[in-house]
């Protein structure tokens, strides 16, 4: 989190391009799979006493994840987006738009997938150049991430389906 609050996407509010969707697309169905704020292994203890967010779980048997994840899975709730805690915002939002992906030799890449949302981030759809910094500390960080084999696994089972899909994406770094 602290090397991640160094870093921004951009030097401009790109919220303004696009009404801040990222956070406040179809906020009622925030519970739906698709839009949930997932959190990764051990990321469920910076929420435990915050007034931002609601903390909550589901049993990882109820949805598509890694056998290797047996217990509970933890998301969180922004309370009042787009405003929230920043200082404790998931990895999920951190490293947005980027997302990782392993190839199927193995190698780990920070990739643009217009299909993995269902609303449009201008920075992906247009193509906007993501600051050096941001893009070199997202990829260092996720690589630290991938060295959990939870999260490795997760990694690898998204990569595999997309592939399967055949998406079209744009390799970052
Ligand atoms: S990251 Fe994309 S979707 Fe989110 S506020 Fe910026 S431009 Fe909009
Ligand atoms: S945690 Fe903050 S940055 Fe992330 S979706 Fe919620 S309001 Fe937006």
């Amino acid at each position: 989190y602290e090397r991640l609050d160094k870093v921004s996407p951009v030097d401009f509010d790109c919220g303004q391009l696009c009404g801040e969707v990222c956070c406040v697309y179809d906020e009622e169905d925030y519970r739906n799979e698709e839009l949930a704020l997932y959190l990764l292994p051990g990321e469920e203890l910076m929420y435990e006493d915050s007034d931002s967010f609601e903390l909550y779980y589901i049993d990882s048997s109820e949805i598509k994840y890694p056998h290797s994840w047996k217990d509970q899975i933890y998301l969180v709730k922004c309370k009042t987006p787009p405003k929230c805690d920043r200082s404790i915002r998931p990895i999920q939002c951190r490293t947005f738009p980027l997302i990782p992906h392993l190839n199927k030799k193995g190698e780990f890449h920070l990739i643009f997938d217009e299909s993995e949302f269902p609303y449009k981030c201008p920075i992906v759809n247009n193509h906007i150049k993501l600051n050096d910094d941001f893009v070199r500390t997202t990829y260092e960080v996720w690589s630290m991430l991938i060295s959990n084999p939870l999260v490795y696994d997760l990694i690898d089972m998204d990569s595999r389906m997309r592939d399967n899909r055949k998406t079209d994406y744009e390799i970052i770094i």
